[in-house]
C-alpha cells in the first residue's frame, strides 16, 4: 500500500457509526484543494473524507469555479429559477477516498476566474441562492455511483452564512410540505463577522412565503433594519455547530456575536463548539510534498534534529536569507484582514528587528496591508521577507523551516495555522482567543508543560513581552524547547477525532422530531 496514504501516529481505526449510518450532504462554496481562500476550503475538503471513514455515505456539493480534470459530467441538466430568471445547471461528479465530490455548473458561477466572493451584492447573493436551491435537490438527482443519495436519513451540513439559505429552504419548500421528512440540516458557523447581511429587500430574491420574512429582519444599530441571511439559517437549522469551543462561548457575547449574540444565545440549546481537525497527510511533515524538492526534506519526530534545520536553511536559502541555524526564524501566514492582527506585528516590527531574529511573512489581502509588508521587506531587507500572494507550497515550507509561528489575530473561531505549526514542530505564539485558546497550551517553564506561548489581549506591548519570552526559551533552554515540540508534533491533530463529535450533532438531528 501506498505509505503516503497511511496516517503515521495513528494507532486504532476510528470505531464505525454502527446503526447510526446516514447519508450526509456538505454543502458550501469552497472546498480545497480545488477552490480555498482560508480554512473554510480546509475543512470542506477534509471532514468529508473522515465522515466516510465512519461509514457514513458522504458527498460534497460545491461550485465549480475551473475546469477539473477528475470530474465526469453525469448528464443530469435542471432549470432553477433565481430572481424570476431561468438558469440552467449542470453537474459534475469525482469519487475520491470514498467522498463524492459534486460540482455545480452555472455561467452564474463562472462570473470571473475563480473569484469566489467577488462581485456586486446582488450577484453574490444569487450565486449564494442558486447553490442552495440546487444542493437541496442534489440527492434526488445526481446518481452517484450509479444511485441516487434519495432523502431518507440524509442530512446536510451547510456552512457559514453563503449556505445558511439551505436549511431555509429544506424548511419552507419541502418539509412544510410534507417532503423530505426525514431529511436534516446542520449549520457551521466558520466566522460569524460575515453574514450576508444585505438591504431589507434582499429577501424578494430569494423566492420564500412572505411570512418567512420575519427570520431575516434583523436590526442593529450599525446596519439598521437589514436582511440577515445568517441569522435565518441559524433559526431554522436543526443544529449550529461552530469550530471550537472558546469561540461557541465568544459569540454569545456582544463583542463576539457581531449583533448575532442574541439570536445565538436562543439557539443556545442546538449549539456545540468542535475543533476542526487538520488533513494528516497533507499537513504533515512526514509526506508533505512540498518538502521532496529544493533541499527541503520530510521529517519525523526522530528525524526532526536533522529534518527541521535542513527545512530552515532550504527556506532561508530560497527567499534568499542569511543562512544560519541558530537564528530563531518566526513567520507569520495569513489573510491580510482586520482579524488575523497584522497590525500588531507591524507595530512591533522596531522591535522584531532589533532583536538576533529573521522574519517572513506570507499574506494577501488588504492593499494597505500588502504595501506595509512590501514595505518592511525593502526597509529590512537583511532580515525581513514579506510575500504578497498565495501560496500553498510556500506555507507549508515556511511552517516546516520557521521556529516560530506568530498569530496575533483579534478574534480566531478555530484557526489551522497553529495546528500545522504543531504538527511541524514549530511553536505557536498567539493571542489567546477563540480556538486559538482552545489549542495552544501555555509553556510552564516549572511543570514542562504546554505547547506555545498565549497573551491575553490583542496588545503590541503583550505579544513583544511574549515573543521575548519564547526567544529566550529558544535561545537558552534549548531542553525546554524540544519538548515543547515534542508534545506539539505528538498530538493526534486529526480530523477522525472532530468527525466523531460531528457524528454526534448529526445523530441529535436526526432524533429532534
Ligand atoms: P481563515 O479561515 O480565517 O483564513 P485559518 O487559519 O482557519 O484562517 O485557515 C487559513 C488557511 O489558509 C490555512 O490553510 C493557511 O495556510 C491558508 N492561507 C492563508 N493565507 C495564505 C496565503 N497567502 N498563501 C497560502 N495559504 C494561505
Amino acid at each position: 500500500e501506498d505509505d503516503a496514504n497511511i496516517e503515521g501516529e495513528k494507532k486504532d481505526p476510528a470505531p464505525l457509526a454502527g446503526v447510526n449510518v446516514m447519508n450526509v450532504i456538505v454543502v458550501a462554496v469552497e472546498c480545497a484543494p480545488w477552490s480555498k481562500t482560508g480554512g473554510l476550503g480546509d475543512v470542506v475538503g477534509a471532514l468529508p473524507k473522515a465522515l466516510a471513514r465512519r461509514g457514513h455515505r458522504v458527498m460534497v456539493v460545491v461550485p465549480k469555479y475551473g475546469n477539473y480534470s477528475e470530474a465526469q459530467d453525469v448528464g443530469v441538466r435542471k432549470y432553477y429559477k433565481v430572481s424570476g430568471q431561468d438558469m440552467e445547471v449542470n453537474y459534475l461528479h469525482a469519487y475520491i477516498d470514498g467522498v463524492d465530490f459534486v460540482f455545480i455548473d452555472s455561467p452564474i458561477f463562472r462570473h470571473r476566474e475563480n473569484s469566489i466572493y467577488g462581485g456586486e451584492r446582488p450577484d453574490i447573493l444569487k450565486r449564494m441562492i442558486l447553490l442552495c436551491k440546487v444542493a437541496v435537490e442534489v440527492p434526488w438527482y445526481v446518481p452517484c455511483g450509479g444511485v441516487c443519495y434519495g432523502d431518507g436519513n440524509l442530512a446536510f451540513i451547510a456552512n457559514d452564512w453563503h449556505t445558511a439559505l439551505l436549511p431555509v429552504y429544506l424548511k419552507a419548500f419541502y418539509r412544510d410540505n410534507g417532503l423530505m421528512k426525514y431529511a436534516r440540516s446542520v449549520l457551521v458557523i466558520h466566522n460569524i463577522a460575515h453574514q450576508g447581511r444585505g438591504p431589507p429587500d434582499d429577501f424578494l430574491h430569494m423566492d420564500l412565503p412572505d411570512h418567512y420574512m420575519d427570520l431575516f429582519k434583523l436590526y442593529d444599530p450599525v446596519g439598521g433594519d437589514h436582511c440577515n441571511i445568517f441569522a435565518a439559517g441559524i433559526k431554522t437549522a436543526d443544529q449550529v455547530v461552530t469550530v471550537s469551543h472558546g469561540y461557541a462561548w465568544e459569540i454569545k457575547t456582544s463583542e463576539g456575536g457581531w449583533g448575532l449574540h442574541n439570536i445565538i444565545n436562543e439557539n443556545g440549546w442546538k449549539l456545540r463548539g468542535i475543533v476542526n481537525g487538520i488533513d494528516t497527510t497533507e499537513w504533515n511533515p512526514k509526506y508533505d510534498v512540498h518538502l521532496k524538492s529544493d533541499g527541503y526534506t520530510n521529517y519525523t519526530l526522530e528525524t526532526l534534529e536533522t529534518g527541521k534545520p535542513q527545512c530552515k536553511a532550504a527556506l532561508q536559502r530560497e527567499l534568499g536569507l542569511t543562512v544560519q541555524d541558530n537564528v530563531p526564524l518566526l513567520a507569520f501566514i495569513g489573510r491580510l484582514d482586520g482579524q488575523k492582527g497584522v497590525d500588531l506585528i507591524a507595530e512591533a516590527i522596531h522591535w522584531i528587528v532589533s532583536q538576533d531574529v529573521q522574519l517572513v511573512m506570507l499574506g494577501m489581502g488588504r492593499r494597505d496591508l500588502e504595501d506595509m509588508l512590501k514595505k518592511f521587506e525593502s526597509q529590512y531587507h537583511n532580515k525581513v521577507r514579506c510575500w504578497v500572494g498565495f501560496s500553498v507550497r510556500l506555507a507549508h515550507r515556511i511552517t516546516a523551516g520557521a521556529d516560530i509561528l506568530i498569530m496575533p489575530s483579534r478574534f480566531e473561531p478555530c484557526g489551522l495555522n497553529q495546528l500545522y505549526a504543531m504538527k511541524y514542530g514549530t511553536i505557536p505564539v498567539v493571542h489567546a482567543v477563540g480556538g486559538l485558546r482552545d489549542t495552544v497550551v501555555q509553556f510552564d517553564p516549572l511543570r514542562e508543560t504546554g505547547l506555545g506561548w498565549t497573551f491575553d489581549r490583542a496588545e503590541t506591548c503583550k505579544l513583544i513581552d511574549t515573543l521575548g519570552n519564547s526567544l529566550k526559551t529558544y535561545r537558552y533552554y534549548k531542553e525546554s524547547w524540544k519538548g515543547l515540540q515534542n508534545r506539539g508534533m505528538s498530538q493526534d491533530l486529526s480530523w477522525d477525532n472532530a468527525a466523531q463529535h460531528y457524528e454526534e450533532v448529526l445523530v441529535a438531528a436526526k432524533y429532534q422530531w
